[in-house]
């Protein structure tokens, strides 16, 4: 059974249609990624999965339960955890405070500082718990934040677009920790562009294309669809 469905989304924007009839199916375990050209829908049905706005039409299902009309707060207390497209830490506080705030809405005391300095460990940022967030490069804010959407927990860990504005390292670094928490048990949902970053993590992926699903299947089959790659260079 999927741990997130989406049946038959859509989501009109006035005249526009930014998704359409949208299927999605994630599996419990899996590293899904959601691809497809600029402009495709992808962060438009990324936040009607975490509930910015309600679709037009269709339902989202989620462990099992209807979350279609759920608050994002909701959606967070079942389960998902949340990095949207554009990082907003808070760059005045220090980055071990930023965790710090995520971490109060689940640990107490001491465990606290325990999951605190474990999380600082895995996103390589220990030497840099002291400084302000706003003085850490690009892609470490980016991993700050990937760091309090964990701090929360998640069974299933949804990303728009995480590698954005990432150096080739950066982009791999992150690749191998979304590898490393899929393996402990964690299912993630990746919507990315980046077709090197996405070889380099996905299990299955489905494409979307002017709002449409336009393939779904294993990795290997996706990258090697003459569709797919059409869609891509045509852009
Ligand atoms: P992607 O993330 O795949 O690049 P988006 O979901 O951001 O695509 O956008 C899909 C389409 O919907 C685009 O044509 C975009 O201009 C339009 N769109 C997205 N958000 C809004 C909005 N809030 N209001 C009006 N149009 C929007
Ligand atoms: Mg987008």
């Amino acid at each position: 059974m999927p741990i997130l469905e989406t049946r038959q989304v859509s989501k009109r924007f006035g005249g526009l249609t930014a998704v359409s009839d949208v299927d999605l199916s994630i599996e419990p375990g899996e590293i899904h990624c959601l691809i497809g050209p600029n402009g495709a829908g992808k962060s438009t049905l990324f936040k009607l999965i975490v509930g910015t706005y309600p679709p037009s039409g269709g339902e989202i299902r989620f462990r099992d339960g209807d979350i279609t009309q759920a608050k994002p707060f909701a959606r967070v207390q079942r389960g998902m955890s949340i990095k949207m497209q554009a990082p907003s830490v808070f760059k005045e506080l220090r980055t071990r405070q930023n965790l710090h705030i995520a971490l109060q809405q689940k640990f107490h005391r001491q465990a606290l500082v325990d999951e605190e300095e474990r999380l600082l460990a895995l996103l390589d940022l220990t030497a840099h718990a002291d400084k302000a967030a706003g003085l850490l490069s690009h892609g470490q804010q980016q991993w700050l934040e990937i760091g309090m959407a964990l701090a929360l927990g998640p069974e299933l860990l949804l990303l728009d677009e995480p590698t954005a504005g990432m150096s080739p390292e950066e982009t791999f670094k992150t690749g191998e920790l979304i590898k490393g928490l899929n393996a402990t048990g964690m299912t993630v949902l990746v919507v990315e562009h980046d077709m090197a970053f996405i070889r380099q993590i996905a299990q299955r992926v489905t494409v979307l294309h002017l709002g449409k699903v336009f393939a779904r299947g294993a990795i290997d089959e996706i990258v090697n669809d003459p569709g797919v790659i059409e869609i891509y260079l045509g852009k």
